[in-house]
């Protein structure tokens, strides 16, 4: 089976419903950018593909930053005079200021309210804040719950550690018949989220199992990291391979109703951001592009000047661009199978064309070969291949136009470029130059 027949076969399966079932049962845990939580996530991850799970230690240095020490906890609540959990970790993990440090004390509301974090504009929901790289504590609860708190002693606790141990991430390399690779990354430290991570996690542990049945041009590494210091370290560690990268992306924010996103690569015009502008044009569907900007997901690492990496960055609405986003509302009911289905079919659409963009060199270059003899022109015997695509691709195969520049100038889906390739190659008028 090749990428085209998977792109086919993920059509005819319930491949949204296998990852929505991915996402279900992520849901639940509280993970961060370390801890026991993120483990719990990869472990989860590894029913799908043979995840290989790096432990850095806390203190390593990676380039500017180091990795911090590692944040678990148990429980956490805010208990009114009566002994109520009125704030309870236990019924959501939101609940708690991401990175927390432990406390366990009695305190009024004036001073404990300083600490909780609220959305006015939202009543009913509840945020999600973190303090990674400053040590403090919060409670974070739906602004109906704090205006209901009346004044008087609470008894706080959280349950948490934050002691040297390591910051875990998962990588998975699906080697291809070349060494050049395909980057595609993911961050897995948000909590109770389900567009923003989750949908990423699941398209890409989905999306590698699948590659992993069909022969593949490219090498292709899957890597699930925490944000930031994740792919900061990961860099650092493999600085002396990044050289083997030709295309990358980021996949974020992959199951909301909104349309698909696509934000460019640092370069501009690096072949991924050229292969999914014409995906995107040819989807029969509404998309939005954004030129790179040094903000949002991993990317903006990976486009850091030093590397400077063909990396883009696809999701459907942006990061912020939603009001659930970073609240209780992004949860199980936010994220429905069948945009997570689009996002990954587009994702294999992609895929398809950076296997099969190859350059090819016209055999019969002077003048134009006779095409009826071969059996090539008007009702091609294998039918599909449209005439003027076989017109294209003979022209422009003068060994400096790969079949996207092709589809691009033809105005003509690549999809159909490739066949009409494929059927000039079996009459011996097209040869490919090697990769
Ligand atoms: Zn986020």
């Amino acid at each position: 089976m090749n990428v085209t027949d998977l792109g086919v076969l993920l059509k005819s399966v319930d491949v949204g419903d296998e990852m929505y079932r991915v996402i279900r049962e992520l849901y639940p845990l509280c993970r961060s950018i370390t801890g026991n939580g993120v483990r719990e996530t990869l472990r989860i991850i590894k029913k799908q593909i043979p995840l290989q799970i790096h432990e850095i230690p806390t203190g390593t240095q990676v380039f500017d930053w180091t990795v911090p020490r590692e944040w678990n906890i148990s429980d956490a609540y805010v208990k009114d005079s009566r002994g109520d959990r009125v704030i309870d970790f236990q019924t959501c993990n939101l609940h708690v200021v991401n990175y927390s440090v432990p406390i366990k004390r009695r305190m009024s509301l004036a001073e404990l309210r300083p600490h909780l974090f609220t959305l006015p504009d939202h009543p009913d929901w509840i945020p999600y804040r973190t303090s990674y790289y400053q040590e403090n504590w919060g409670f974070c609860l739906t602004h109906k719950k704090l205006m209901e708190m009346k004044d008087g002693e609470y008894e706080v606790c959280i349950d948490s550690s934050l002691e040297p141990g390591f910051l875990t991430y998962g990588e998975y390399v699906l080697p291809g018949q070349s060494s050049d690779e395909v980057l595609l990354s993911c961050h897995i430290c948000h909590p109770s989220l389900c567009n923003d991570n989750l949908s990423g996690i699941a398209l890409l542990s989905i999306l590698a199992k699948y590659l992993g049945q069909i022969s593949l041009r490219y090498s292709y590494r899957f890597l699930f990291i925490p944000s930031t210091i994740g792919s900061i370290a990961w860099l650092s560690l493999n600085e002396h391979q990044l050289w083997k990268i030709k295309h990358g992306l980021v996949i974020a924010g992959a199951g909301d109703p909104g349309k698909l996103t696509y934000k460019k690569t640092r370069r501009g015009d690096a072949e991924i951001d050229k292969t999914l502008l014409h995906i995107l044009k040819n989807s029969g569907q509404d998309f939005r592009v954004l030129a790179f900007y040094p903000y949002g997901y991993d990317e903006r690492q990976f486009c850091s000047p030093g590397f400077n990496l063909p990396v883009g960055c696809l999701s459907r609405t942006p990061h912020g661009g939603y009001p659930e986003y970073h609240t209780s509302a992004d949860n199980l009911d936010f994220v429905r199978p069948q945009y997570l289905a689009d996002t990954l079919l587009q994702s294999v659409g992609v895929i398809s064309v950076l296997e099969n963009n190859k350059t090819y060199v016209n055999q019969n270059p002077k003048g134009e070969p006779q095409l009826g003899r071969r059996g090539l022109y008007r009702g091609y015997p294998h039918g599909g291949v449209d005439d003027l695509a076989l017109l294209w691709v003979l022209n422009m195969s003068d060994g400096s136009h790969a079949l996207l520049d092709i589809a691009e100038r033809a105005g003509i889906a690549f999809a159909d470029v490739r066949k009409a390739a494929e059927a000039l190659m079996e009459s011996n008028l097209l040869k490919p130059i090697p990769d």
